[in-house]
């Protein structure tokens, strides 16, 4: 079970949402998001955090640590890269706004069940293919483990 968690740039511009894993590591081990549009960005710090196609996310690193030694894990492992990569905190998605658009966009498309279900169903597949390819395309780091 993942819990919704949402988290505003710095900036106050756009909202990301995190999902993490089996709650092993609670909302607040992100620290700080910032996004493409955000000024001034602090330095980046690959000790805390991680980039992403022009969005940062810093950890609380130490929380972060503590909470999955007692997992089980060796500290040596734990860093921004595995806490994102292994999904104890990462994109709801394949990117911080994901969710939200696929729920807009995904309406849409099933306004045109009433009207031709075939066409839905069609739409709706081309629809989650190209989704993904822009995805990918555009750099997102979670789109590209799914195509390597
Ligand atoms: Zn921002």
């Amino acid at each position: 079970m993942c819990v919704e968690i949402k988290h505003q740039c710095q900036g106050g511009h756009e909202s990301a949402q995190f999902s993490n894993l089996d709650n092993v590591l609670p909302a607040s081990v992100i620290n700080k998001v910032y996004c493409p549009e955000c000024q001034d960005k602090p330095e980046f710090d690959a000790a805390t955090m991680l980039a992403d196609n022009g969005w940062i996310i810093e950890y609380d690193m130490e929380l972060a640590t503590y909470l999955l030694e007692k997992h089980g894990i060796d500290k040596e492992v734990i860093t921004p890269e595995f806490l994102f990569d292994s999904r104890y905190s990462t994109w709801q998605g394949m990117s911080p706004t994901d969710m939200a658009e696929s729920i807009r966009e995904r309406q849409e498309i099933v306004a045109l069940a009433k009207v031709d279900k075939m066409k839905y169903i069609e739409t709706l597949k081309s629809w989650s293919i190209d989704r993904m390819k822009a995805f990918t395309e555009a750099g997102w780091r979670k789109a590209q483990q799914v195509s390597a």
